[in-house]
């Protein structure tokens, strides 16, 4: 995997969403692994580094709901945004009450996305490097930028000088 990037578990079961978003995350400051399965995804985190993970809620087999609890329990650091659709806002609370960063409303654009998986490698970055939230956001004051992109790239310099 391509270094000074942040690894991201992203698990879809709707593969051209996968595919699509996969490719444009990928093109950004992201190491991709891109899965359809729940069941694909625990494996996946197991072999591999991951910072965050992007996982949506219903999938056949293992849904959204018991990955993240089986991904919490094997990984406590990893940070967990949860995609759903507008029948299961309630679902996707009730995921934030069991661990999950933050829950995303599908169809969402690239820039949401980044957004949220920003503040969820923020909060990855300070549990990981022990760094209070207050002092976080002085060292991320030094980029004079409030793109998440920029943010993305600066928490993950920290991540790594850190490290
Ligand atoms: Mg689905």
């Amino acid at each position: 995997m391509e270094k000074n990037k942040i690894n991201l578990l992203f698990v879809d079961d709707e593969e051209r969403f996968l595919e699509s978003m996969g490719k444009l995350l990928a093109a950004r400051e992201f190491n991709v692994i891109a899965v359809n399965r729940g069941e694909k995804a625990i494996e996946t985190a197991r072999n591999n580094p991951v910072d965050i993970a992007l996982v949506d809620l219903k999938m056949p087999g293992i849904n959204g709901e018991e990955t993240l609890k089986a991904l919490k329990k094997e990984h406590p650091w990893m940070e967990i945004v949860i995609l759903t659709g507008h029948g299961s806002i309630d679902s996707a609370v009730e995921c934030t009450q069991k661990g999950a960063h933050s829950y995303l409303l599908k169809p969402c654009d690239l820039e949401q996305l980044l957004e949220a998986l920003m503040q969820a490698y923020k909060k990855r970055v300070m549990n990981k490097n022990k760094i209070e939230e207050k002092r976080m956001n002085e060292m991320l004051k030094i980029s004079q930028s409030n793109s998440p992109r920029e943010i993305l790239r600066r928490l993950n310099e920290i991540d790594t000088a850190s490290s």
